[in-house]
């Protein structure tokens, strides 16, 4: 299909809150005729370059509306994940024997694929994820630039590979990366396409074949990027798809033949999958990107509009949804009602809504056990204290409200440092304020977190930005953001990794690392004949 959005302004992070009439208008004009062809059928897994049906099929849910009726998913076992991991086994040799060049050439093909597909791909994430249309499309994009940032790596390295010093008696060295075989890779919902495309991208720029296994909560977007690897003309088996769920996801990381696992989402899993490889006979790779308990520090120095503006749009964005979602904003005492009167206008201006339609900045949250989450959660800040709920709290009612789970954007206030709000990854559209009076303090309490992933500070003393930078413990750090306290990472520009307990290699997706992570080291010395 000819690209609809030909021509029309690209969509990114940073962008959001420009003015995107005209593409918003066209949106409008092919949203029907796309979401016809995508809603309704029986998605399959894909094994060995076909479309297989196997197992028990559930229902896609759309979280936007309950009565929306997605189609199907099939739940693969044990029976179907091992077929899925015999194909790319197949498939291994002849990938690994493709010169790196070549493979960049082929995920090159992948980007130009996607580009063309963008506009069906972000509708299937808008349906299904309740993305808002321009997080979704902001996500194709990202996608496109990510694989081509991704082959930039291995085409300017020309594959990773180089002369060692010459030994004694004229001896000759090389070192060199090479794939490990078949790579497991698990993804979350809340980005999927960025995710799966990410890791999968990395696993077969390394010469790794790949087996999917995307989240239940977003097999239409997995199977439309099925159809563009396909389109791409990757070898049958180099990439396959299997749908199902947390059953599939462990048959899939266990399998015997699987050589290494990527896998994107909670730090619960993460961990286990880790704990699994290190009781086998020898470690496989597991490299897991896990939560976040991301925080925004906003001094006496700070731009107050540009504080508010970024810390909402970061703790409300995907209804706090995002692994890099901000979650804790530490306030200077002598600012402080100031911010909270801006934040309280910069949210009145945040529309949650139907992510179908155009002025909807955040839609519904994924399920059902989110709801509970955040019916516990305010019932929690209510007993810790009557002036702690101070903006939001309940459930959104009344037309697609009630179809539905949408949640005011919430903000909490002064709990104690310890508890469990301030602690805990929530996933939800829910901020902590906390009042600080020297922020040395305010980031050594931020840094008692197991988890380390981004953190935002909005200051215009440099002894205060020199502070944070120096002091900080995440992987990813932004300063006076209005597009995003905590939020907002694109390839070439941030690079995402996780420290502490948000990941587990040290290093990140979207960097000048990431694609090394899939292959292992060899040197190989000839000895003079
Ligand atoms: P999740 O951990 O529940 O699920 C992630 C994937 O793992 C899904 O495909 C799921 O089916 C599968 N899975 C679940 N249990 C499994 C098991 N025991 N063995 C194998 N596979 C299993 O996460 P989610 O709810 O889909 O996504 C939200 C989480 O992802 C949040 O914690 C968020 O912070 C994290 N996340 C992290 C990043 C990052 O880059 N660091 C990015 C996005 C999301």
């Amino acid at each position: 299909m000819r690209d609809p959005l030909a021509g029309l302004p690209r969509v990114t992070y940073a962008n959001a809150a420009a003015d995107f009439s005209a593409l918003h208008a066209c949106i409008d004009t092919h949203w029907p005729a796309i979401s016809a062809t995508l809603v309704g059928g029986e998605q399959a897994h894909l094994i060995d370059g076909r479309a297989d049906h196997s197992g028990a099929r559930v229902r896609i849910a759309s979280p936007i509306d309950a009565s929306l009726n997605l189609g199907s998913l099939p739940m693969a076992d044990p029976g179907t994940v091992d077929r899925a991991v015999q194909a790319a086994r197949r498939a291994a040799g002849g990938w690994r024997q493709t010169p790196p060049l070549h493979r960049a050439q082929a995920l090159r093909r992948v980007a130009e694929a996607l580009h063309d597909a963008r506009l069906e791909l972000a509708v299937a994430a808008v349906l299904e994820v309740g993305k808002s249309r321009l997080e979704a499309l902001g996500e194709i994009e990202e996608s496109i630039d990510l694989i081509g940032y991704y082959c930039d790596q291995l085409e300017a390295s020309g594959g990773w590979e180089q002369v060692l010093r010459a030994g004694p008696g004229g001896e000759s060295g090389h070192d060199r990366l090479r794939p490990y075989g078949v790579f497991a890779v698990i993804a979350p919902f809340n980005y999927p396409f960025a995710l799966a495309i990410g890791m999968s991208a990395g696993a077969l720029l390394g010469g790794n074949c790949v087996v999917l296994k995307p989240s239940p909560a977003a097999v239409l977007s997995a199977a439309a990027l099925a159809r563009v690897f396909t389109q791409a003309g990757l070898p049958p088996g180099v990439f396959n798809l299997v749908c199902g769920d947390a059953h599939t996801g462990q048959a899939l990381a266990s399998h015997p033949q699987v050589d290494g696992v990527a896998f994107t989402g909670s730090h619960e899993v993460g961990m286990s999958l880790l704990r699994q490889a290190a009781a086998a006979a020898f470690m496989k790779p597991v490299l897991a990107e896990l939560g976040g308990k991301n925080a925004a520090f906003v001094t006496a120095s700070a731009d107050l509009d540009v504080a508010a503006s970024g810390v909402a749009r970061s703790a409300f964005g995907l209804s706090g949804q995002k692994c890099s979602s901000c979650s804790k904003v530490y306030v200077h005492a002598s600012v402080r009602a100031d911010f909270i009167e801006r934040l309280t206008h910069v949210m009145a201006g945040l529309r949650v809504g139907d992510p179908r339609q155009a002025p909807t900045f955040t839609g519904p949250v994924i399920d059902t056990r989110a709801g509970q989450r955040f019916d516990a959660a305010v019932q929690s800040a209510r007993l810790a204290g009557p002036a702690t709920l101070i903006l939001g709290g309940e459930r959104l009612t009344g037309g697609i409200f009630d179809a539905g789970i949408y949640l005011a954007p919430t903000v909490v206030a002064d709990l104690p440092a310890d508890h469990d709000l301030n602690r805990r990854e929530l996933f939800l559209p829910l901020l902590s304020l906390q009042t600080f009076d020297a922020l040395q303090e305010a980031i050594g309490d931020s840094n008692r977190s197991t988890l380390g992933l981004t953190a935002g500070i909005y200051a215009r003393d440099q002894a205060e930005l020199d502070l944070f930078d120096d002091r900080i413990e995440a992987g990813v750090l932004y300063a006076n953001r209005a597009s995003g306290a905590t939020t907002g990472a694109w390839p070439g520009f941030q690079t995402f990794c996780g420290w502490k307990g948000s990941g587990l290699t040290g290093k990140g997706g979207l960097g000048a690392h990431y694609v090394q992570q899939f292959m292992r080291e060899q040197s190989r010395t000839v000895a003079r004949r």
